[in-house]
């Protein structure tokens, strides 16, 4: 995880240093530092959130220097072991994104060469390994120490004795340049230097670059050079910022009836009734699909088990979800299914070994992600994008809906490719997409209603989260956003399933929040509610607008759009997260950054 800044260029370096690193907390905030050379190694760092580090910060000077934002693997969050590093003879500075496997061995063998340890991370012993190689010129130092590695490591390391380059190595994290006029940069995620310049170099795993303020180089891992053209990024900067809004998980949140129609624009043709993807990723789909496998972790498994829902409706197509930490090991492989991948960042480490997994098996893969250029779209055979923007709240929300969105539109393609369905129900579905972002809104002007239900919730142990088919995964994903922010214990269950050993745990002070549309499954779920309030527990219920009956049963309702079809999970989806959002409000949690967490998990 952890947010990575290298720059060198002619302004001030700590200043962008401090922005970026601030703009970068999002992936690990246990610590903070930063080395700019003046001659000498200016070193700081501490514990604790940027705004409160940079007080104390000494006024360094000079116009080269890198930064860390730590989320820690190896050794505790002490000031210690903050990055960045430094060798031995003070030096060499190294900020790294990963974990070095065999660093125990190698701080043995460096210890008995006598360089002495300040930390008990693993970062430290490249720091000292590169020392260890140098022998004048940094790039080949760090080529022989990163030989010497096993583990997997985004690096960005300078050297007093050669003030004019910063050298970048990535090996399963990501590492982006970010190109300047007579300066240029080095971070773990564009967002870094965005306000500086949206013209990228991606590098590849393996590869190694040197960057000074006019030039950049870039090496493969047998040190041969290559060329690599520059992207341009298309995300606005204001997209990363709060805009006046006190969280950016609440601006997220509310940015949604945008990106619910920026993730359909030029995908649906409602001219030509159909659906769009690029070239590589309509061939894929074309290829006789039998089955397919989702891979995810967290907020994307369930949307991949949404996907499941869908794509088995539409389609009749099998399809297995599976955790991407357990499918890398244990997960079946099959030539001629195909595996698609859903993450957030592109970057997700267990996502990344699972996709590798599934290639190495010969199966074709997909993937569905919200980053450009990452390490996810340059390993597949074919990508979409969900084309949400910068996302910069720890807890998804956004690129949920989104991600939900393309399985939607994968499953309508599937379906024109299979002659699975007619035309009057593909218009049918166009137009419930063109209707969502209207719906969207409907449930944001409901923030104030949804904020008296929370409070009810705010002092609850616990909570559990029901419903059937659709709103199943989408109960998971309701208990997991108000974990994650507000710290409340909750827990999502397929409503059939509480008579099998939950209903155990549930009490008069158990709030459960029972998700209902009117499908098939009305009249189990009433009966639920029933069995449910029979014990003592108040039932919030989300409902359809047009459910005349639901008040009778609950306690409190929030309802959502009846026209939204299958589509209803992005509405129903909204109301959880503004939920979620009021009651770690009503509770003070730092909701940006909940504890232990970051965003982007790119350790296994
Ligand atoms: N393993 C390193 C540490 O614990 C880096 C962790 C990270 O990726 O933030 O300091």
């Amino acid at each position: 995880m952890c947010g990575i800044i290298g720059y060198i260029g002619f302004r001030d370096a700590k200043e962008i240093l401090v922005d970026s690193l601030k703009r970068l907390e999002y992936r690990g905030y246990d610590s903070a530092g930063i080395a700019i050379i003046d001659k000498k190694q200016q070193l700081f760092k501490d514990i604790g959130e940027i705004d409160e580090i940079k007080k104390n910060l000494p006024d360094f000077k000079g116009t080269i220097g890198i930064g860390h934002t730590r989320w820690a693997t190896h050794g505790g969050v002490t000031k210690e072991n903050a990055h960045p590093h430094l060798s031995s003879n003070k030096k060499i500075a190294v900020v790294h994104n990963g974990i070095i496997e065999n660093f125990t061995k190698l701080r043995d063998n460096l210890k008995k060469k006598g360089y002495k340890f300040l930390s008990q991370t693993d970062t430290e012993v490249i720091a000292q390994l590169i020392e260890d190689n140098y022998t004048g010129n940094l790039e080949k130092a760090v080529f022989s120490a990163l030989k010497k590695v096993e583990g997997y490591y985004a690096i960005v390391v300078t050297c007093t004795d050669e003030p004019d380059k910063i050298v970048g190595a990535r090996k399963d994290s990501p590492l982006v340049i970010g190109v300047g006029d007579n300066e240029n940069y080095l971070a773990s995620d564009v967002t870094a230097f965005l306000k500086y310049t949206n013209r990228v170099v991606y590098l590849n795993d393996g590869e190694l670059c040197i960057i000074s303020n006019k030039e950049i180089r870039i090496f493969d891992e047998k040190n041969i050079p290559i060329e690599r053209k520059e992207n341009l990024i298309k995300w606005d900067l204001k997209d990363a910022e709060k805009s006046g809004f006190p969280h950016f998980m609440l601006k997220e949140i509310y940015d949604q009836p945008e990106t619910v129609h920026h993730v359909i624009r030029g995908r649906i043709s409602e001219i030509y009734r159909t659906i769009e993807f690029n070239e590589k990723v309509e061939n894929l789909l074309k290829n006789g699909i039998n089955s397919i496998n989702i891979i995810a972790c967290g907020t994307s498994y369930y949307a991949g088990l949404i996907g499941k829902y869908l794509v088995e409706k539409l389609t009749g197509i099998p399809v297995n979800v599976e955790l991407s930490s357990e499918y890398r090991y244990f997960g079946t492989r099959n030539e001629s299914s195909l595996v698609i991948a859903v993450t957030q960042s592109g970057e997700t480490l267990d996502t990344l070994a699972a996709l590798k997994e599934a290639k190495n098996s010969g199966c074709k893969t997909l993937v569905v992600t919200n980053v450009v250029g990452s390490t996810a779209t340059r390993i597949s055979d074919a990508y979409i994008l969900t084309q949400s923007g910068p996302e910069i709240g720890v807890a998804a929300t956004k690129t949920f809906t989104s991600q939900i969105l393309v399985l939607f539109l994968l499953a309508l393609k599937i379906s024109i490719i299979k002659n699975k369905i007619g035309a009057d129900e593909l218009y049918k579905y166009i137009l419930q997409l063109k209707e969502l972002p209207r719906n969207v809104r409907q449930i944001l002007n409901q923030s104030k209603k949804i904020s008296g239900i929370a409070s009810k919730l705010k002092n609850a142990n616990s909570v559990f989260f029901i419903g059937r088919g659709l709103n199943y995964p989408l109960s998971l994903e309701g208990a997991l956003k108000l974990k994650e922010i507000s710290y409340i214990h909750a827990e999502g269950f397929a409503a059939g399933e509480l008579k099998h050993g939950p209903f155990a745990l549930l009490t008069k002070t158990t709030p459960v929040v029972v998700i209902v549309t009117k499908d098939s499954t009305y009249a189990k779920m009433i009966a639920n509610i029933g069995e449910v309030k029979a014990r003592g527990p108040q039932v919030i219920a989300i409902a359809e607008d047009s459910d005349t009956e639901i008040d009778k049963h609950a306690d409190f309702v929030l309802p959502f759009p009846s026209n939204s079809g299958l589509l209803s999970c992005v509405p129903i989806t909204v109301i959880l997260q503004l939920l979620a959002y009021h009651v770690a409000n009503l509770r003070e949690c730092s909701i940006d950054k909940p504890r232990n967490l970051a965003k982007s998990v790119t350790v296994e």
